[in-house]
């Protein structure tokens, strides 16, 4: 009996550990060929990071405002979200255009910054949602509830593992596997720094009135928490609230508002139409800003070969609503 006791202590021990470990080290988590029985649990001691970012938001009574750390944190928003949906989305899951590999590696880096895990997880989750999207295999469809789309899905067992199947292409970049494993590197890295730039402004321009407590809360805690959930709006809501001009094997909708939110994202329901585009916006007044953003570098020759709407398709889209 006692033996019994022991050794239940020590499994439990050993899964707490292995939980510890993958908040640092994602390969302490098992490939996704090992599936098991409980995959669409949540794993609330690994999810303990993600809940604690949402309380560190809770800070900002204690550590004030000023106009420095609210631009901070409206800055970080947009430079982040740009990289997520220009990158881990629109290139890494997409390919709908072409960038050298230092320039894949520096968005790689903002994407990371974001705390989306690594440019290797958010790709193979994203292709399988395209793949399976709305039926009992898609993880995120809000026909399992809203809150299972909204934040739910990866935070499940199955949520945190890489099906290395789907990434065949990007597996082969030794830097984009570091980003993956090493997932916590980068937003360490930006928290840190912001609080040392927040520490510097305090002695060398007062004026600003802010602090390292300061910019770490508004600028890491809350302009993340913020993007997360702008983000997942479309795995919530795109399939939920608005148009559907083309009727997709899916239930994904367009919708301004969270096009807007998410800088041209919530034209889901033409990106599910035609996923190959660099452009989700498919009509001159559906505001696109990664579009707009992408079309600059591309004028600046930081990415090339934009992949269009082909026009039959843009004459579908001018028939519909
Ligand atoms: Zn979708
Ligand atoms: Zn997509």
């Amino acid at each position: 009996m006692a033996a019994r006791d022991a050794a239940g202590r020590n499994h439990r021990g050993d899964r707490a550990l292995a939980a510890l470990r993958g908040w640092l080290d994602t390969a302490a988590v098992a490939d996704a060929g090992d599936a098991g029985a409980d995959d669409d649990r949540i794993d609330w001691l690994r999810a303990l990071p993600f809940i604690g970012m949402h309380l560190a938001c809770l800070a900002v009574f204690a550590v004030g405002v000023s106009a420095a750390a609210l631009w901070v944190a409206l800055a970080l928003y947009a430079l982040r979200m740009f990289a997520i949906t220009g990158f881990y989305h629109r290139y890494f899951s997409h390919r709908t255009f072409r960038a050298s590999r230092p320039v894949q590696f520096a968005f790689a880096l903002l994407g990371a910054a974001s705390v989306q895990r690594g440019p290797l997880w958010w790709a193979a989750h994203h292709r399988h949602h395209h793949v399976h999207a709305d039926t009992a295999r898609d993880p995120h469809t809000p026909r399992k509830g809203f809150w299972r789309s909204h934040v739910g899905w990866f935070l499940t067992r199955g949520g945190f593992r890489t099906d290395t199947s789907r990434i065949g292409d990007l597996l082969k970049f030794p830097e984009l596997r570091w980003l993956d494993r090493w997932d916590t590197a980068v937003p360490v890295a930006l928290a840190a720094a912001l609080y040392v730039a927040g520490e510097a402004l305090a002695r060398w321009a007062p004026s600003l009135r802010t602090n390292g407590p300061q910019l770490l809360v508004w600028g890491f805690f809350v302009s993340t928490v913020a993007l997360f959930h702008a983000t997942v709006t479309i795995n919530s809501l795109a399939h939920r609230w608005g148009r559907r001009r083309f009727q997709t094997r899916d239930d994904s909708r367009n919708n301004l508002w969270l096009a807007l939110l998410t800088f041209g994202e919530g034209w889901h329901n033409n990106h599910h139409h035609f996923p190959g585009s660099a452009r989700q916006g498919f009509r001159w007044w559906e505001i696109d800003i990664t579009w707009y953003g992408l079309r600059a570098l591309q004028a600046l020759r930081i990415v090339h070969d934009l992949k269009p709407v082909p026009a039959a398709v843009l004459a579908r889209a001018r028939g519909g609503r």
